[in-house]
């Protein structure tokens, strides 16, 4: 099997994959890698991933031109585009709809916080890229600014975004964001998550590229500068007491107080301005994130 041949077909299997897991609906999607040193071979529009036949891909130049395949290259092509032109060392881009990562993605939450030390280890933090119109130069601009220093970010009101060294490692790198999100997701249900302590991290830090993905920046230092994207920012307390685990006391700071001297049944009417509700809907919201 040829280069070119085999990167088609590892195209085909993932966007089978991706189909079957639900990280797509519909024709939503798209998968590129290099082939070679200055052509692309890309996902065509408008065909569902679940369903593709490795004659449909498109080759292009790395400005874009297509150069072979009998349909037009994906919509996206402008975001992969930015990727490769950012990072030489990347040479596969896989985007998806996920819907447990897609959720978080729109309600505005970055996969931020240090929760799992394999996805510290590995893809380190996942932030949001800010809501650019699909397809329009715009989302290159948003993607750009985390490229860098990430291999996996949201995309804001969107979906989302992941690279590797060859198209299976920037697909399982989805599947790591999507099951991140589920179990964040979860642990935010059961009462929220015990974060890692920054002292745990640093030491996280260090086995990076022991799970044969290393990420592409370090994490940031204390104190946090969110402006900062040269490396990655990571919510982990510092632990006075040398705890590894912390309670996310950072989120229970901002829960409202527990009403006192209430005695209000569980089938009373009680009555709320429009104010006091939305001050309720802010807070739980912010719990959230
Ligand atoms: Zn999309």
């Amino acid at each position: 099997m040829t280069t070119e041949s085999a990167l088609r077909a590892d195209i085909v299997e993932v966007g089978r994959r991706m189909y079957a897991r639900g990280y797509t609906a519909s024709n939503d999607g798209n998968i590129s890698a290099r082939l070679g040193d200055d052509r692309l071979v890309m996902t065509p529009k408008s065909v569902c991933k679940g369903f593709m036949t490795p004659d449909m891909m498109c080759i292009t130049d790395l400005a874009g031109k297509k150069l072979q395949g009998d349909r037009d290259p994906s919509s996206e092509m402008l975001m992969h585009l930015e990727v490769y032109r950012q990072r030489p060392d990347v040479r596969a881009v896989v985007h998806a709809h996920p819907p447990i990562a897609t959720g978080f993605a729109v309600a505005g939450i970055p996969l931020n916080r240090a929760v799992l030390a394999e996805v510290l280890c590995t893809l380190g933090s996942i932030p949001i890229a800010d809501y650019a119109t699909p397809s329009t130069a715009e989302l290159p601009a948003a993607v750009g600014k985390y490229v860098k220093a990430h291999d996996g970010m949201l995309l804001a009101n969107h979906g989302a975004l992941t690279m590797g060294a060859d198209i299976m490692s920037a697909y399982y790198k989805m599947e790591t964001v999507e099951h991140f999100a589920k179990i964040s997701l979860v642990a935010r249900m059961l009462g929220g998550e015990r974060l890692l302590s920054r002292d745990e991290v640093t030491r996280l830090e260090k086995l990076r590229g022991s799970y044969g993905i290393a990420a592409p920046a370090p994490i940031c230092p204390e104190p946090l500068d969110a402006a900062r994207l040269d490396c990655q920012v990571v919510q982990a307390p510092p632990s006075a007491a040398g705890e590894r685990l912390v309670p996310d006391t950072a989120s229970a700071r901002q829960r409202p107080p527990a009403p006192s001297g209430s005695h209000v049944g569980p089938d009373e009417e009680i009555r709320l301005t429009y104010s006091e509700l939305t001050a309720l809907i802010e807070d739980a919201v912010r719990q959230l994130k």
